[in-house]
């Protein structure tokens, strides 16, 4: 766990959040500013700041955060009707918080960018 981690906290319970799932090593909660009807943050325990320190976490957890996220989506009523899953990853992607995250969004259009 990094200290001063929003995330890695949200993940230990230290801060609050409206979790939609928790399991060992994933855990998923609303974003606090949803951009979309349906907008959830899929993330694993570990702290692990981006996609090029990925490696760090083992296959099984990373493999969850796609099951994970489709699992979710089902679960908001968007699976069939469909659903964006978005990692912001660096500057020009707007990654605000360093802890991976993937974005799972639906409920209307999510056109690309
Ligand atoms: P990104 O780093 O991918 O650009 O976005 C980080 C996301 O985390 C944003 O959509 C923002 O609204 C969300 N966020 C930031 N701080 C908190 C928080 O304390 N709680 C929750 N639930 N979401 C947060
Ligand atoms: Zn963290």
């Amino acid at each position: 766990m990094e200290s001063d981690c929003i995330f890695c906290k949200i993940a230990a319970g230290e801060i609050e959040a409206e979790m939609v799932h928790e399991e060992e090593e994933v855990v998923a909660f609303k974003d606090i500013n949803g951009r979309a009807p349906e907008h959830v943050l899929v993330i694993p325990r570990q702290h692990v700041p981006n996609l090029e320190a990925v490696a760090q976490l083992p296959d099984r957890v990373a493999k969850r955060l796609l099951e994970v996220s489709s699992e979710i989506a089902g679960r908001l009523g968007v699976g069939a009707s469909g659903y964006a899953v978005r990692i912001n990853n660096g500057p020009d992607a707007g990654q605000e918080i360093f802890h991976l995250h993937l974005h799972v969004l639906g409920g209307r259009k999510m056109g690309m960018p």
